[in-house]
């Protein structure tokens, strides 16, 4: 018998990189998702199998699974700036709501369940680079709060249900994470800039550009959520690449690869409590858990380039 997981934004970025990996592993993969940000074509290709079934439910409401499961991956959240402040109630909804409702789920079954968290806890961090003991600095009502807010809180009932009812649970906190399958006008920095450049529009540099960011391929975040959720360790553990870069630098890159001679940097307003700079601290996923980023930025933008070269559409 296969091991029964169930991926919640399973046709999300991470979520159908997550549902491609356990059915790798040989688990029997259960995804749901209600398709606010998520597309099914990012799932599509699991259809025919086996072992793999489809939800369409928004985990903000009860959730009913019939039969057994081991594991439970909350990743259902939008999660890009321009997401989350269209979708608020939304956003605040699936990381409270839903996360108590997959909590109560994961105690019914017996099931260990690992939590999307996010560098967003760390607010517009002064400490740098972030450690997991950092409690961060975040504007509650700013317009990333939502985002923020219901992250610490979902964090907080997770580690409740651990204290209280002896529950079975792992938090990763995400970094900055790209790779093949992000979505073109999700307005994070990576798929504007691509999208931008090939088209040879501006791209969109907010503020002087001189904040910083720490991108790391999507294999690696898989493989270090997969290795947490079979640790024995409970505590957050950040899981992101350190190389860090001002955006400025990196809409360079992106140019630079891209080469359309239309495209070049154009600056546009800093957002409302935007980080200044993001970097992860993550000597306790080397320790804890063997795992360290192995895809350098040169490899992993050349193969999210060749996905973007495809997506995006040029008039
Ligand atoms: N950013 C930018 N141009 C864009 C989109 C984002 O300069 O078109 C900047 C943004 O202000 C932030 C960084 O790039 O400093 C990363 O933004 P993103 O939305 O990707 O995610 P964040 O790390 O802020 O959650």
């Amino acid at each position: 018998m296969k091991k029964r997981v169930l991926i919640t934004g399973a046709a999300g970025f991470l979520g159908s990189h997550l549902c491609d990996r356990f059915i790798k592993e040989g688990f029997h993969v259960i995804g749901m998702d209600n398709l606010i940000t998520g597309s099914l074509d990012n799932i599509a290709h699991l259809f025919p199998r086996e072992d793999f079934e489809y939800y369409h439910h928004d985990v903000s409401k009860f959730v009913h699974v019939p039969g057994e499961l081991d594991y439970i991956l909350h990743f259902a959240s939008p999660a890009s700036p321009i997401d989350y402040l269209k979708m608020p109630i939304q956003t605040m909804k699936v990381g409270s709501l839903g996360t108590h409702n997959l909590l109560g789920l994961a105690k019914a079954k017996k099931a260990r369940m690992i939590i999307a968290s996010t560098s967003e806890v760390y607010g517009d961090p002064l400490v740098h680079p972030q450690t997991e003991e950092y409690w961060g600095n975040v504007n509650p009502i700013g317009p990333r709060g939502v985002y923020d807010e219901a992250k610490r809180f979902q964090e907080a009932i997770t580690m409740a249900y651990n204290t209280f009812h002896g529950l079975e649970t792992r938090i990763v906190r995400i970094f900055n994470t790209y790779g093949p399958r992000m979505r073109v006008n999700d307005g994070r920095v990576l798929p504007a800039f691509f999208s931008q450049a090939i088209r040879g529009e501006g791209l969109t540099v907010f503020g002087d550009g001189s904040q910083t960011r720490a991108f790391c391929y999507v294999d690696d975040l898989v493989d270090g959520i997969y290795r947490l959720l079979f640790s024995d360790y409970d505590q957050p553990v950040n899981i992101g690449n350190p190389d860090e870069i001002t955006i400025k630098q990196f809409g360079e890159e992106v140019l630079e690869m891209v080469g359309n001679p239309k495209a070049k940097l154009i600056y546009k307003e800093l957002p409302t409590d935007d980080p200044k700079q993001r970097k992860p601290y993550i000597e306790k996923a080397k320790r804890i858990l063997g795992w360290e980023p192995k895809v350098n930025r040169a490899d992993g933008m050349k193969i999210t380039y060749e996905y973007f070269k495809k997506v995006v559409k040029v008039d």
